[in-house]
């Protein structure tokens, strides 16, 4: 897979799946035969050791009831931890650093709730203006709550171009008058990967905190957040590590702040020594699990266990390695064969920049996606032009990717997608 020489026929795609050393994994998921999903950035593949966790999980339940907190197969008392020791490799961070628990949203309100403390004039908070609408909704109310007004306090740095941003503005946004500033680690429109170290080393050298929403990275791309020294980082397990829908989430916190309170504290984030001595004054853990709030949910987190098995088993460099060669083969083949209809490639080409996808923009995109379902390839849409298509390392194929060209390219040139109208539907 070292060497790679472009041609536009199928045989490459062959080859490359020959090759491909990741190509027996996607046996373990299950993947619709009569499609090509490419939207494992939304929503990953269940896979069978996931399936198989959630059956086990049931078994402890069924047999062990109330004791399956601390009996059966994978108890329920220590379970958050567990998986957050799965998961910390992933993100660069020691395991009493991740902890699994909550969802983006609601560990981005409990890492704010935790860390942002305005002082003085430092009361601003920074953003972007791409990031996803939860995130912003999450910081507005967080400066409601303090009694700020998200108007003045919010920075949302601008893009220049609509699709990326560039981390000198970011950096000039950060003045004296910023206590925190909270970012995406890949932007889930056009893929931009941020310079995560370079942005923490700007930050702290100006007394500002610095968080990253990983949602579109976790599972996708390798992070070394404890080296960069990142104060807290927090994502949804759903997107590329396959946890299943509403999957229980995950944050990171900085060693430096161990045995800081809680924002927002409960019962779990107790040091688990002392949590059923039932005390009013809390003892929260030493560790990132004392921002946990209450009683985990069990059946959405148990997935986890089968899926993060295999990222264990194959490791995010080979990920990164194999996901890369597709979306490199996905901008060759696209440059070569759509040509002339009018797309514009809406992600970083740059190795360094690129997560895993590709953003295709066109002014009908909303019924090329369409038009895509029609013929069994699933995208995704995102308003008001762009297609996103992920090729997802541990199940997607060279001649998936292939074949997603070539139907697309019909669609293109049979202007197939005349047929549907314009626009988005509700779940996009
Ligand atoms: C997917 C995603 C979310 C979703 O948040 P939930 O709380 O899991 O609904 C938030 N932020 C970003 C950047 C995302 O990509």
């Amino acid at each position: 897979m070292n060497t790679y020489s472009f041609s536009p026929g199928r045989s490459l795609a062959v080859q490359l799946d020959e090759q491909d050393e990741l190509g027996v994994y996607r046996k373990e998921f299950y993947v619709n035969p009569s499609t090509i999903y490419m939207d494992g950035n939304s929503l990953g593949l269940l896979s069978k050791r996931a399936e198989l966790a959630v059956l086990e999980s049931l078994q402890d339940w069924r047999e062990h009831a109330i004791d399956g907190w601390t009996a059966g197969q994978h108890p329920w008392y220590t379970l958050s931890e567990r998986l957050g020791a799965l998961v910390a490799p992933l993100v660069g961070a020691e395991p009493d650093q991740v902890i699994v628990t909550g969802s983006t949203t609601v560990n981005l309100h409990q890492l704010v709730a935790t860390f942002y403390q305005p002082e003085g004039k430092r009361t601003k908070i920074v953003a972007d203006e791409l990031n996803f609408p939860s995130d912003i909704y999450a910081l507005q109310s967080q400066l409601r709550i303090h009694g700020f007004s998200p108007e003045e306090n919010l920075i949302r740095v601008a893009s220049r171009d609509g699709r990326f941003l560039d981390e000198e503005d970011i950096i000039a946004a950060m003045t004296d008058e910023v206590a925190m500033v909270v970012l995406p680690t890949i932007l889930y429109r056009s893929g931009q990967i941020l310079d995560m170290e370079r942005l923490t080393a700007e930050a702290h050298a100006r007394d500002i905190l610095i968080g990253f929403d990983g949602c579109h990275s976790v599972g996708a791309i390798p992070h070394a957040f404890d080296k960069w020294d990142v104060d807290f980082a927090y994502w949804c397990n759903y997107k590329h590590l396959n946890g299943g829908p509403g999957a229980v989430g995950g944050l990171y916190v900085n060693r430096k702040y161990f045995g800081k309170l809680p924002g927002l504290a409960g019962w779990f984030g107790s040091d688990k020594m002392k949590q059923f001595d039932m005390e009013h004054q809390m003892t929260p853990a030493e560790t990132a699990g004392a921002y946990q709030i209450g009683t985990p949910h069990v059946l959405s987190a148990a997935p986890l266990l089968g899926s993060l098995s295999i990222f264990a088993e194959v490791g995010i460099e080979r990920i990164r390695r194999k996901s890369l060669l597709l979306t490199t083969y996905f901008m060759d083949l696209i440059a070569h064969e759509l040509d002339g209809f009018g797309f514009t490639i809406g992600n970083p080409t740059d190795e360094k920049r690129r997560g895993g996808h590709v953003s295709l923009e066109h002014p009908e995109a909303a019924r090329i996606c369409k038009a895509l379902k029609e013929n069994k390839v699933i995208p995704d849409f995102r308003a008001p032009n762009m297609i996103r298509l992920a090729p997802v390392a541990l199940y997607s194929s060279f001649t998936d990717v292939w074949e997603v060209v070539q139907r697309l390219k019909a669609i293109m040139a049979e202007k197939q997608y005349e047929k549907f109208e314009n626009q988005r539907n509700v779940v996009a």
